[in-house]
């Protein structure tokens, strides 16, 4: 860090020695839950294991003139690890390249973007962190094997700047790319089969392997047990614990901010059976679909919130959705603020 600090004082370009790819460091952070990524859950074979750092040391993406976290660069604690298509990108959806994944982003929900040794604390980031505790909770999956924002409520922060943490993370490190989420949905169909059997001992054992943190997509595979045992259970409500699938079932009063479950009611309900359009005119027209689910689905896959599907849509990182898409609904056409302030007492 001397070496750095020396760089900076004196103007000249900064090297950091990379010691987070020594065994000394990575090994210990490998131990934890073996070759595994720690944002995407695949494990990692026959390539490298990349060590991000979660606030990236020498820039800051779309914040000009930050000289990144160079403070961090090597602090154990902003190590993660990762594999190639979170750590870079090149992970892809029906072929599409799905962009360059985190590499030096470091999107902020709310807080002041700290420049110096400290201030980091007052950032609230964007992006899930692995290792911080309760932003994994955050993540859910359907039984198709889609990761989506779990049933957690939204955070004030979250409902101030009108965006969901999951779908931004799902969306800037491709975790729903085609290959993982096909083989995410494998293994809960695997799982819900296995739980019809889990009396039987051996039965019992592949379970515990697939849900144990070491096992790839732990997360997806312990959801998919969560609802099978859920489903088992007796019908009174009293009795049903949450999962991490049902997205739709808890009241949240910020979420009219986020995303349009709380509008729905305010939609014809053959309409909306049949899916309604949305459109955003920018350079080119981009059309989607708005489900009776209240996700959006755009260019083949959903997502939860306006703003996420905007971003996706257009490939950028900080348009807002509310004002970008137009609905259409009996014939007239309108931003979604727009209809989402007629509806807002
Ligand atoms: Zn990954």
């Amino acid at each position: 860090m001397d070496v750095v600090r020396a760089a900076m004082a004196e103007n000249k370009e900064r090297i950091f020695k990379a010691h987070w790819t020594d065994d000394e460091v990575r090994d210990p952070l490998l131990a934890l839950i073996g070759q595994k990524c720690w944002y995407c859950e695949t494990i990692i074979q026959r390539a490298d294991v990349n060590v991000d750092h979660f606030r990236p040391k020498s820039e800051v993406l779309d914040e000009p003139g930050h000289l990144g976290y160079w403070w961090l660069a090597y602090e154990i604690e902003n190590y993660r690890i990762t594999c190639k298509h979170c750590n870079s990108g090149g992970a892809r959806f029906d072929g599409v390249p799905e962009g360059r994944a985190k590499g030096s982003r470091f999107p902020l929900l709310a807080g002041p973007r700290a420049w110096q040794p400290g201030n980091e604390r007052l950032e609230q980031p964007l992006l899930l962190d692995p290792a911080q505790q309760g932003d994994p909770d955050l993540l859910g999956f359907d039984s198709y094997g889609y990761a989506r924002r779990s049933n957690a409520p939204y955070s004030p922060a979250e409902a101030q700047s009108g965006v969901c943490r999951a779908d931004e993370t799902i969306r800037i490190l491709a975790l729903n790319a085609t290959q993982i989420t096909e083989q995410r949905r494998e293994l809960m169909t695997e799982i819900a089969e296995l739980a019809q059997i889990s009396s039987l001992p051996t039965v019992q054992a592949r379970i515990e392997r697939k849900v144990h943190p070491t096992a790839p997509w732990s997360s997806a595979a312990t959801a998919a047990l969560a609802l099978q045992r859920a489903c088992a259970l007796p019908t009174d409500p009293a009795a049903q614990p949450e999962t991490a699938l049902s997205a739709t079932t808890v009241f949240d009063r910020h979420r009219s901010n986020v995303d349009l479950r709380n509008l729905l009611e305010h939609l014809d309900p053959a309409e909306l059976a049949a899916g309604i359009p949305l459109t955003i005119h920018y350079k080119k027209d981009v059309r989607a679909v708005l489900q009776r689910d209240g996700r959006i689905n755009v260019l083949g896959r959903t997502w939860g919130t306006p703003t996420s599907a905007a971003r996706v849509a257009i490939g950028s990182d900080d348009v807002d959705g509310w004002d970008f898409w137009r609905l259409t609904t009996a014939g007239v056409e309108q931003s979604l603020a727009d209809f989402r302030a007629k509806h807002t007492p």
